[in-house]
């Protein structure tokens, strides 16, 4: 039974001795079991180890459909619920993944390669989105203003939209996932959400958690399967209110495209980054040294430099540039590749698609401070797992593709600028704008600087620390739409 495997070592002899998980869909409050829908199987590896680890459903059109329908007909209802009621089913789902804490960390790590303290996070968050939204609900106030003088109360009336469709991506899967249906649900609409098919498992125990927490049927349903396919079926039904995405810039390009005549389709769209980090010499004063390495490498490779945020091109002030790249380069070896900190990448795909990038790295003539180019994945070397140790490039030619394409994975670019203003224009010099890290002890050039940034989210002095209620999204390529925030600000999936 895959809910008795707590530890990373239970988990590992239960899928070595029996077949690989098959995941169902869960619609209307049931669990559909394959042999009833009929669909293709696409198979998923364990990214430590390359087995095969679960056998995921390829949901077709006409079963996204029915489960499209069944969340339009959960809506009616759901949506006249009180606040208090969807507040309590959140904070029982939150309660629940609570108490499968471990669990959850377990699977989410062998699914999609990350270290299981890394799962143990990202649990955590996805437990805090529910709490978060279970609480908000019951604070939302709305605005009402008098016309000035007119003697006229004028008001906005707030009801919910209608059934929307969540889409997530591999590299978070259960908290990016959850920080869609967490808002969604409190505000009174329904869903079908999709996970990566790369990474489904998570969303498979979550429909366990929302049954558990006996939600009403047909309010959230989980269908599983690729892009093209259930996917694009899901977007592009007219019965779907709205969508919100998260995943790469050309998917959200393909989903605006499918989406355009539905004039009235609410559309958000997370997408990819290519973010800076931003090395001033003042942060390398005495005091400040490690913090500015450590921020500066954690951005590069948490979770294997699988997230949307990570810091992947790093810029250095010029006077400093030295003795940052050999700090840094210390730091990584030590912290990151002795300590073994940095899990597996995705999948065999994704590999090669990192190593293609590690390829060009050496044609072009960069240099490798650490790392290298990984082995090719001969059938050998895909039974012993997806590996590519964090690398860190310098002497990159200014108008390579390894600074300008996201690369996604365990890779960070080290450069040089010579003054603040070439920091910003390099800085700038991307199509995507999701985030950026600055590192400075200057408190004036923290806001000329981080003002001046085209990103949706800029750190100073640190990465990654998120308060819920501060809006969440991207600029430029990197997106459209904001998370979290006031309602006022955001554009879904209230
Ligand atoms: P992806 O775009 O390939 O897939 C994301 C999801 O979209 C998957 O569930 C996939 O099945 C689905 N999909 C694919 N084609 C579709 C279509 N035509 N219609 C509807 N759905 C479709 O992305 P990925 O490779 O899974 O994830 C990596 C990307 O996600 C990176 O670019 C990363 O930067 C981005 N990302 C962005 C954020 C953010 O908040 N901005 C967060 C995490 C990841």
């Amino acid at each position: 039974d895959i809910w008795s495997c707590d530890t990373l070592e239970k988990a590992a002899a239960y899928l070595r001795s029996g077949t690989p998980i098959h995941l169902q869909n869960y619609v209307s409050g049931a669990f559909i079991s394959s042999d009833k829908t009929l669909v293709p199987f696409l198979d998923s590896f364990e990214p430590k180890t390359g087995a095969l680890f679960a056998r995921v459903p390829c949901t077709q059109s006409r079963h996204v459909e029915a489960a499209i329908r069944t969340a339009r007909d959960a809506f009616p209802a759901w949506s006249k619920t009180t606040r208090a009621v969807r507040s309590g089913y959140l904070r029982r789902v939150s309660e629940l993944l609570q108490e499968n804490r471990e669990l959850f960390a377990v699977w989410e790590s062998i699914d999609q390669g990350k270290t299981l303290e890394r799962a143990r996070i990202e649990v955590d968050r996805a437990i805090a989105n529910f709490s978060y939204f279970s609480t908000y609900i019951l604070h939302e106030q709305t605005a009402a203003r008098m016309i000035d003088g007119g003697g006229v109360l004028t008001y906005e009336h707030r009801s919910p939209a209608g059934a929307f469709a969540l889409i997530s991506p591999w590299n978070m899967p259960l908290y990016l996932l959850t920080w869609k249906i967490a808002p969604c649900l409190a505000f009174g609409c329904t869903a079908v959400a999709k996970p990566s098919e790369v990474t489904s498992m998570s969303a498979f125990l979550l429909a366990t958690i929302f049954h558990r927490a006996e939600l009403p049927p047909g309010v959230i349903n989980l269908v599983f399967g690729d892009g093209p396919t259930t996917g694009a079926a899901l977007v592009s039904s007219p019965l779907i209110t709205g969508v919100s995405f998260t995943g790469g810039t050309q998917t959200g390009i393909a989903i605006r495209r499918a989406t355009a005549h539905q004039i009235g389709k609410h559309v958000s769209l997370e997408l990819g980054g290519k973010n800076p980090t931003l090395v001033f010499a003042d942060a390398l004063r005495q005091d400040t040294n490690e913090r500015a390495i450590r921020v500066a490498a954690s951005a590069a490779f948490e979770n294997q430099g699988e997230i949307c945020l990570c810091g992947s091109r790093i810029y250095v002030e010029e006077s400093v540039y030295a003795e940052f790249l050999a700090g840094f380069v210390k730091f990584v070896q030590e912290a990151y590749v002795l300590r073994k900190t940095v899990g597996a990448v995705v999948s065999s795909a994704h590999y090669a698609k990192v190593r293609g990038y590690l390829t060009l790295a050496e044609q072009e003539g960069a240099t490798f401070e650490l790392g290298g180019v990984p082995p090719e994945l001969d059938q050998q070397a895909r039974e012993s797992g997806y590996w590519i140790a964090p690398t860190v490039l310098t002497n990159v030619k200014p108008d390579s593709a390894l600074l300008t394409d996201e690369i996604f994975g365990p890779v960070v670019t080290i450069s040089k600028f010579k003054d603040e203003e070439e920091a910003m224009r390099l800085a700038n010099d991307s199509e995507y704008g999701l985030a950026a890290v600055l590192l400075t002890a200057d408190g004036a050039r923290m806001r000329r600087v981080g003002e001046q940034l085209e990103a949706g989210m800029v750190w100073v002095n640190g990465w990654l620390q998120r308060e819920l209620g501060t809006p969440f999204g991207g600029m430029k390529a990197s997106g459209t739409g904001r998370e979290g925030g006031s309602i006022r600000e955001t554009c879904l999936p209230w």
